[in-house]
């Protein structure tokens, strides 16, 4: 095995620890769950990317989703580069955002009125406030082990960097304001059906990541979006898919095209921004009309709509709509899969792979992940020390157990051979 030299990198760290809360401005990005100092990444191209020392990896984070078409698309800097030209922002309205929107609605038949924010944070947290707002009701239901963004009602037992901690809940949460959140096991229509049979006329919402992608890549088990579907509507409560990481990652139409449920709203982010900061959220209109300024719920933002970062989604949705790359997508990934198994079976290493289409993770249990306390039996002490051999092996993975493998566009054949091949050599490395 190589022995890498981050030298650099580890001096830029001990910099940032004097400036920087631990020096990351996104606790994962730490690198603290695999036991070492984070890489400071300096440029990316295609499916690579390359530290300031000058190491070049093949990437599976792509920036947490958002880079499907690889890093550094030409198309979309050029779209960028333009725009700006013309301005970084105006905080007034532009046809670009209609472009947007128009984009989004059409890719997405539940969405009939859209709102774009900075963020999927952003996102998550106006849905649920617009929740509450239309149906005058406090309550909100999630699952363990989903991430909605920090906002306050949402950051109870998220999954994400809080799972990676081993920290349930935040700090600075107020027990009033967490206690508005039912927090369900994710994979169980029983006790879904249950809650809202004794509590559904109290329920403003139900929010779910339609594909779990913060407890590590968890889909959803047959018939329980359909379940959560009819135990909203028939309580009155509305139905919110929190596609951020979904949204145009496993079908053009997120995982509501794919498993044919139709939410009352949807939360959107990384992807629909090409690489810059852009979330959004949208639904049916007799809903999305409550807010301001139509309605009494209060959302804007300063840079919400930012013509930059407008310029970027639009042209990454427009490519992706033309490319059609999700059967490709899913064939790189099943290969990808089907190699990370071998490789942990040659090694005499127990395994369990979740995918859908182009997300995935490598879970070191035998047993089944199907909700958090499935997925927390993985030995995430192995996986770091995967990590570890992967990156010295020249492939960068996401640094936490509970996190998801992307595949891009750019992540040709050639790629995938290459990284099952370095999967081979880490397995084998675990065992010595
Ligand atoms: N929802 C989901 C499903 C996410 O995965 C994330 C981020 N990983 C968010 C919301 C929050 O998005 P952001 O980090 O852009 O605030």
């Amino acid at each position: 095995m190589k022995k890498l030299d981050t030298t650099r990198s580890n001096e830029l760290f001990e910099r940032a620890e004097r400036v920087i809360p631990g020096g990351v401005n996104s606790p994962v990005r730490a690198f603290r769950a695999v036991g070492r100092t984070p890489l400071f990444i300096k440029d990316a191209a295609g499916s690579n990317i390359a530290d300031a020392d000058g190491n070049t990896y093949t990437d599976y984070v792509g920036s947490w989703g958002p880079a499907i078409l690889g890093h550094a698309h030409p198309v979309i800097i050029e779209a960028i580069q333009k725009a700006a030209a013309h301005g970084t922002s105006y905080g007034a309205p532009t046809e670009i955002e209609i472009e947007l929107a128009e984009e989004i609605i059409a890719a997405f038949p539940s969405i009939e009125r859209v709102r774009l924010t900075n963020s999927g944070t952003e996102a998550a947290m106006s849905a649920i406030r617009l929740a509450r707002g239309a149906t005058a009701r406090d309550r909100i239901v999630k699952f363990e082990g989903c991430y909605h963004g920090h906002g306050d009602s949402l950051l109870v037992k998220a999954g994400s960097g809080l799972a990676t901690f081993g920290t349930p809940d935040s700090a600075g949460v107020p027990a009033d304001f967490a206690r508005n959140t039912i927090v369900l096991p994710f994979n169980d229509a029983d006790a879904l059906k249950r809650t809202f049979e004794e509590q559904g006329t109290e329920i403003a919402c139900l929010i779910i990541e339609p594909v779990a992608g913060n407890m590590g890549c968890v889909p959803p088990g047959e018939g329980f979006l359909q379940a959560a579907r009819e135990a909203t509507s028939a309580a009155g409560a509305l139905l919110i898919f929190d596609e951020v990481i979904t949204g145009f990652r496993v079908a053009y139409g997120g995982a509501q095209e794919l498993y044919g449920v139709k939410p009352d709203l949807t939360c959107l982010g990384k992807i629909i921004g090409g690489g810059l900061p852009v979330g959004a959220f949208g639904g049916r209109a007799d809903v999305m009309e409550h807010l301001a300024p139509l309605g009494p719920v209060y959302q804007a933002g300063t840079l919400s709509g930012n013509p930059l970062a407008v310029r970027a989604g639009i042209t990454a949705l427009r490519l992706l709509k033309e490319i059609d790359p999700y059967e490709e997508l899913d064939r790189r990934s099943a290969k990808l899969e089907q190699g990370l198994r071998d490789a942990a079976a040659e090694a005499g290493i127990q395994t369990t792979i979740n995918r859908v289409g182009s997300m995935l993770t490598t879970f070191f249990t035998a047993e089944e992940v199907t909700d958090w306390p499935s997925a927390k039996k993985s030995d995430a002490t192995l996986y770091a020390r995967f990590f570890r051999a992967m990156l010295e092996e020249g492939i960068y993975l996401a640094p936490s157990q509970f996190e998801c493998a992307f595949v891009s566009l750019a992540h040709i054949d050639e790629v995938i051979d290459n990284t099952i091949s370095a999967a081979r050599a880490a397995m084998s490395s675990l065992t010595s």
